[in-house]
């Protein structure tokens, strides 16, 4: 949203160019319904979660010349890239490794991760209790949100009704978040 608002205020997108640059920020992470075909079970394993997708989409829109798909493209490869800084992504798809910074994950926790994993009564606790404790996670959130909200109303105010869907995936985040603490709390 703060990269579509500001690509607004310069190159005046309507608002489906407006939606396709915000859709290609998250449109990597639908594949968790493909997430049964993926190497260990890890959606960021399949082909949506490495760099090829928003080349493609970029390359197209260059194509075309139509700037709101280049920034579509762009969007789509800024998700995988960000996504390295966590749990790390299989970017370049064809050596099927996770690669990345990993922050949130330390060597003897990725190397031995199912032993890890079994402490909880559902895999994705540890993942999701280890993002929701990092203080820095959270905190990037939270500034991330307030320029969301002072950019989109500032360069976009015809578009702020997109915002909601922001808040549906924070719902989203939140409620799976509460319902792995019920669940590992039983
Ligand atoms: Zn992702």
């Amino acid at each position: 949203m703060i990269i579509a608002s500001i690509s607004h205020y310069f190159l005046g997108l309507n608002f489906f160019e407006y939606f396709i640059v915000i859709l290609g920020a998250f449109a990597s992470d639908f594949d968790v319904l493909f997430v049964k075909y993926a190497t260990d079970h890890n959606h960021r394993m399949l082909i949506t979660h490495s760099i090829i997708p928003g080349v493609f989409i970029m390359i197209i829109g260059i194509i075309l010349n139509w700037n709101a798909l280049i920034l579509c493209g762009f969007c789509l490869f800024l998700h995988v890239f960000v996504d390295t800084f966590d749990w790390g992504t299989n970017l370049l798809y064809f050596p099927k490794k996770l690669v990345g910074f990993k922050f949130l994950i330390t060597k003897d926790e990725f190397e031995n991760l199912d032993k890890y994993l079994a402490q909880y009564k559902q895999n994705e606790s540890f993942f999701d209790f280890k993002y929701y404790k990092c203080k820095a996670c959270l905190a990037i959130e939270g500034i991330l949100f307030i320029i969301m909200i002072l950019f989109s109303v500032i360069n976009a105010l015809e578009y702020i009704i997109i915002i909601p869907l922001y808040f549906a995936g924070l719902f989203f985040h939140l409620s799976l978040h509460f319902k792995l603490k019920k669940i590992e709390a039983m």
